[in-house]
């Protein structure tokens, strides 16, 4: 079975993210180290959860990520399986926080109990879920082991303090100590109960955002032997089917001194979810094409960002942007300065498209952006954007393209 939706995990760094997941899921690719050293990539940890509901127990503890009822030894049903998207916490990583939330139905903010709240990631992920309209949240208030019950509660009233007047405020706030899967069952009851399937709409268009890409070959592999790339993100709109032909945009560059790409045309000749294969994919969780494309494009991510849709379909690919522009509005607790500047550089994400651009015009919230890449965007669609703040990215607003 496809994932049937993503949640996106969030949080200042060392907040307890990681461990979450691996009481979530069992299994866990870190890809973090790797990021860091490579520096603003888009390329996020993830993990496949399986909410399980016993039928004999009651209330929290019927809930667990194990067919056989950890309690009480019954068979569990399996009532909700979903991608667990875990943006990395390291300041440097906030665009992939927001790449991430672009493609997600809710979203679990951790927040750590032994530190005074909010920390600074914590305050720019939040702004991340305003942002993107990320409705459904569900807020961890980790750590509470090395706390007392009187720092717990203080904490506890800082966290309520700082979610008011946000999407979050009437957000759950569950205790957990994540390291030893404390509390996980009320977790997963939460998630389960309030971060609700969204409605999917059938339509004819294709649209599926890359969020990762891999050449899976080992080295040496025979040329006939090869693989083609893999290509793995979400279904936003309609279905794809296996064997059907896409269209993949931008594409290759085809000119690098004008920064000209072409779209590519290729077949999908597998669909994968985990472990599964599936005939055919709509809107959900992560899932995995294989393509008949040359692998050597896929390789380490070289195609994120790019989006897929039947051939034919897509807008083209565009290196200037006009868009309505709106500044975000709670302060960071530093006080930076996040308005924008004419000529100022800036980063523009745009589903799990990341690109840099320039404002050349501003004409009171109409902005003229041109872009160093160039992406695909629908009338409408929302823009995340960052501007340099000291040596890194921070979320100034968004712009809605005219
Ligand atoms: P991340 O940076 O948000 O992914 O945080 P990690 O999950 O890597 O956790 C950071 C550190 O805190 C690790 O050493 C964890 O073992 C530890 N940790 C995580 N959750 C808890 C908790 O609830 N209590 C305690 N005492 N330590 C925790
Ligand atoms: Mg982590």
């Amino acid at each position: 079975m496809q994932p049937e939706m993503n949640v996106v995990m969030l949080g200042h760094v060392d907040h307890g993210k990681t461990s979450i997941t691996k009481a979530l899921s069992g299994v866990w690719t870190d890809t973090h180290s790797e990021e860091l050293k490579r520096g603003i990539t888009i390329k996020m940890g993830y993990a496949d959860v399986n909410i399980y509901k016993c039928s004999s127990c009651k209330g929290a503890e019927a809930y667990s990520v194990s067919e056989i009822c950890p309690i009480c030894g019954s068979e569990s049903k399996l009532i909700r399986k979903f991608s667990l998207l875990d943006a990395p916490g390291h300041e440097t990583l906030m665009t992939t926080a927001i790449s991430a939330s672009s493609i997600t139905d809710g979203a679990i903010l951790v927040i750590a109990a032994n530190e005074p709240c909010p920390q600074p990631q914590t305050a720019e992920h939040l702004n991340v879920l305003e942002v993107l309209d990320v409705d459904n949240i569900v807020v961890i208030q980790n750590k509470i082991d090395i706390v007392g019950i009187e720092k717990a509660k203080e904490n506890y009233n800082q966290i309520k303090e700082f979610l008011k007047g946000t999407k979050a405020e009437n957000a759950p706030i569950i205790p957990m100590v994540a390291n030893q899967g404390l509390n996980i069952d009320v977790l997963l009851k939460t998630v389960y109960e309030k971060i609700p399937l969204p409605e999917r709409k059938p339509t004819n268009k294709l649209r599926m955002y890359i969020a990762r890409s891999f050449d899976v070959n080992k080295p040496g592999t025979e040329l006939q032997k090869l693989n083609g790339a893999v290509i793995g993100g979400s279904i936003i709109e309609g279905k794809i089917i296996e064997g059907q032909e896409i269209e993949i945009s931008p594409g290759i560059i085809i000119d690098k001194k004008k920064g000209e790409f072409e779209p590519i045309i290729t077949k999908v000749q597998n669909i994968r979810t985990g472990n599964d294969k599936v005939s055919e994919a709509g809107p959900g969780g992560l899932l995995a094409l294989s393509t008949l494309l040359d692998p050597a494009l896929a390789k380490s991510d070289g195609l994120v960002g790019q989006i897929v849709g039947l051939p034919g379909t897509l807008p083209s690919a565009v290196k200037k942007l006009k868009m309505k522009y709106k500044l975000i509005s709670r302060e960071l607790e530093d006080n930076s300065n996040l308005s924008l500047q004419l000529n100022e550089p800036i980063v523009l994400s745009v589903g799990t498209a990341i690109t840099v651009g320039v404002i050349i015009s501003m004409k009171k919230d109409l902005i003229e952006v041109t872009l160093k890449r160039p992406i695909v965007v629908e009338k409408k669609s929302k823009v995340a954007i960052s501007k340099r703040a000291g040596n890194r990215w921070k979320l100034s607003g968004y712009g809605i393209i005219e």
